[in-house]
């Protein structure tokens, strides 16, 4: 690493960048997850040091504070890292939204390509409405918000449908291609 990486604390921690590797936006170090779990150890090993050098006083409380926060906040980036890759990586490969007329709900189920990845989410459940649809087109996770888009997609067209006097479909079926 360059002298400028090792100075940079990775405030805004790091960005998966093709394959495996992460980079820090700020000085563009480039890590794999071994060195990132080694950089949290790095800030526990200097947690400790300020446990046992430094007298009880004020200033030492302070010190000692700062690097427990600067462990969870390293310790934080490294959790979130483990379940980035995974949520990126798992596309859908065709999404079936059906209207429930009985709740006024949508019905969404969500399939992969084999295999299915892990915690992949596969179904879930929305009111017929904008307010609750927006809601989940806010959700933290890329694959509720791009079945969030479809379902509010075909919630609109089915709204036309009703505003024209017409019977609006049931269920849509969305492809890879329409994701
Ligand atoms: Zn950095």
């Amino acid at each position: 690493m360059s002298s400028l990486s090792e100075s940079c604390l990775h405030l805004d921690g790091f960005r998966v960048s093709g394959g495996s590797d992460l980079v820090c936006p700020g000085c563009g170090a480039r890590l794999d997850a071994a060195r990132v779990a080694e950089w949290v150890r790095d800030a526990e090993r200097e947690r400790d040091e300020a446990y046992s050098l430094i007298e009880g006083d004020e200033f030492g409380e302070i010190v000692r504070e700062e690097r427990q926060q600067e462990v969870y906040r390293r310790r934080k980036v490294m959790y979130e890292l483990k379940s980035v890759p995974r949520i990126e990586t798992a596309r859908p490969e065709m999404i079936l939204v059906a209207h429930d007329p009985g709740e006024d709900a949508y019905e969404c189920r969500i399939f992969y390509k084999e295999p299915r990845p892990e915690h992949g989410m596969d179904h879930l459940t929305v009111e017929a409405n904008m307010r609750a649809i927006l809601e989940l087109k806010s959700d933290p996770s890329p694959v509720v918000r791009t079945a969030a888009r479809k379902v509010e997609e075909f919630h609109l067209s089915r709204m036309g449908f009703a505003e024209d006097g017409g019977h609006a479909p049931g269920r849509r079926v969305f492809y890879a291609s329409d994701l």
